[in-house]
């Protein structure tokens, strides 16, 4: 950014209304927001339609974007947004604003273009509303007619890119009417663009219609999935979550989009937020299903195992008090399904040793067995479901290491052997409470 202040255009800035240049630059009055003697605006530099990060002080007559990538975030005095905003050197800005109001040439150039315009002399006219440009950058309905010109004479990548310019003017200083006008414009124009797609999503966010916004995002997450491209995945998908934080499905197609690229720790944050959001839908099959998945895919995550076996445990629709004390107080359903389940995991053991595998036997006064008695009966039901979900856990990657040759035949044999022990040990335990 130009340093390079002379003392005029410094004695000029003493002299600026800080309010009256962003309507002078164009600026809708509502896109204004006060803040003290702070002024807050949609920055026109790196063109932000998300956050007011550009902050304007009405005393110290000084501005600076809150967004660090911006070249704006260092800042300057009015003067310097001024100049930067309409494409002026610090002189001419000085000058402009010292004048305070425009001077009445711009009428008579779009005047004349528009006289040029009727009578087909298109290049004429181009050259009348180039000029008006130039010396009127805050006036966006002429960068319209520019673009309009541009299509006009069929050339259309020209006219796409004045129409986007003037859409982002436009969003910037909060003409919303006419940006959605363009936006719906240039979506006919590219329905595939990407920037049309997004641009007009934040608009959508901006004019309180969330669900439209996250229709086009996600049109765009798909996009961004067929090219493979997951950083731009998660990026759309955490605007997603920005736009209806709400949202339920959302989350949880956040939460596999994180585990996709490895960010464990955020998809289970994502899946513990979905799970709540959908109890408090009252969906719980979809809540369980979200925990499911994740603990399947992650293991590790006990917080998300204690939630996942909470919502199975609970009777649907207990009120808020009871639901505090179920954790730790009541059997899990599953409990009388235990022997099945070791069973279940020992038959994919088997299945994975192969056919010619013979699985060893153990007596009822096997060691093993005895150890995994001790184990269980000091366990709440709590307990014994994360040590479940451990056993299945570890299924899945004995076989996978089974099948990557980490892991040989008798090693496999042994821990075949320790799931029929707790399988064994569950028996007895059951087979004494019921004597
Ligand atoms: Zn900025």
């Amino acid at each position: 950014m130009n340093t390079e202040f002379s003392l005029d255009s410094l004695q000029v800035n003493e002299t600026i209304d800080a309010h009256g240049m962003l309507l002078q630059m164009g600026y809708q009055p509502d896109a204004i927001v006060k803040d003290g003697k702070l002024l807050r605006v949609f920055c026109p530099i790196h063109k932000d339609q998300i956050r007011r990060s550009l902050i304007l002080d009405t005393e110290e007559k000084y501005f600076n974007c809150q967004y660090t990538q911006c070249p704006a975030h260092t800042g300057g005095p009015l003067v310097a947004l001024y100049a930067i905003c309409m494409d002026m050197t610090l002189t001419e800005a000085a000058n402009r604003l010292r004048a305070g109001v425009q001077t009445q040439v711009e009428p008579i150039l779009l005047e004349k273009a528009q006289a040029l315009i009727e009578q087909q002399n298109y290049g004429e006219a181009m050259n009348y509303l180039l000029q008006a440009r130039e010396e009127f950058p805050e006036n966006t309905i002429t960068r319209c007619k520019i673009a309009s010109l541009h299509l006009e004479r069929g050339d259309r990548d020209a006219g796409f890119r004045e129409y986007m310019a003037a859409a982002e003017e436009f969003g910037v200083k909060g003409d919303l009417d006419k940006t959605l006008s363009i936006y719906n414009m240039l979506m006919m124009m590219a329905p595939t663009n990407e920037r049309v797609r997004r641009q007009m999503a934040y608009l959508y966010g901006r004019l309180g219609r969330p669900r439209d916004a996250a229709d086009l995002l996600k049109l765009l997450i798909d996009q961004y999935i067929q090219e493979s491209n997951p950083n731009q995945v998660v990026r759309i998908c955490e605007e997603l979550v920005e736009l209806l934080p709400q949202d339920a499905q959302i989350r949880a197609m956040l939460t596999e989009i994180y585990a996709g690229v490895g960010q464990n720790v955020r998809a289970a944050k994502e899946c513990e937020t979905a799970a709540h959001l959908y109890m408090e839908e009252g969906n719980r099959s979809a809540a369980l299903d979200i925990l499911d998945w994740l603990v399947e895919n992650i293991p590790g995550q006990d917080h998300l195992v204690e939630l996942r076996y909470k919502l199975h445990t609970e009777q649907p629709g207990p009120t808020p008090e009871t639901t505090q004390a179920t954790a730790e107080s009541v059997e899990p359903p599953d409990e009388g399904g235990w022997g099945d389940f070791a069973a279940d995991l020992e038959a994919e053991l088997d299945a994975t040793a192969g056919p010619t595998y013979t699985p060893q036997e153990l007596t009822p006064d096997d060691a093993r067995i005895t150890m995994c008695r001790q184990q269980l009966e000091g366990m709440s039901a709590l307990e014994r479901y994360k040590l479940k979900t451990f056993l299945a856990d570890t299924v899945s990657e004995v076989k996978a290491n089974y099948r990557n040759g980490l892991i040989s035949p008798t090693e496999l044999d042994q821990i075949r052997s320790f799931y029929r022990a707790f399988s064994i040990a569950k028996e007895q335990i059951d087979a004494e409470r019921k004597a």
